[in-house]
């Protein structure tokens, strides 16, 4: 069992002053934690609150790099750095490593 991600509980101490229905999160790609792991550690914060039985949704965000050598922009496989179009070292992550909160559903909604 992985620690559990600081950001996670932040998010779920905001949540609980106001438990919404259902939460709809973004996680990129090359977040630490992985969509079963962020279900995982969800579970074990929320067991026995008032956000128990909140539905999580999430939804993936694909990662993107860009190469500081060639600009071609591309999709990393396996955590990989190197470009595929110019195999040089060194990118620029654009997209992959959000994590936040992107809409709740209220009771009465
Ligand atoms: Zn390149």
């Amino acid at each position: 069992m992985s620690s559990l991600h600081p950001r996670l509980i932040t998010m779920v101490d905001k949540l609980l002053q106001h438990p919404p229905r259902s939460v709809q999160v973004a996680l990129g790609e090359l977040f630490p934690l992985d969509e079963d792991q962020l279900r995982a550690q969800w579970n074990e914060l929320t067991e026995h609150t008032s956000l128990e039985n909140a539905a999580l949704n999430i939804r993936l965000v694909r990662a993107e790099q860009q190469c500081m050598v060639c600009f071609q922009k591309y999709h990393p496989q396996n955590q990989e750095t190197a470009c595929p179009h110019c195999k040089s070292v060194g990118a620029k992550i654009i997209a992959g490593e959000e994590f936040y909160l992107e809409s709740i559903k209220e009771e009465n909604e």
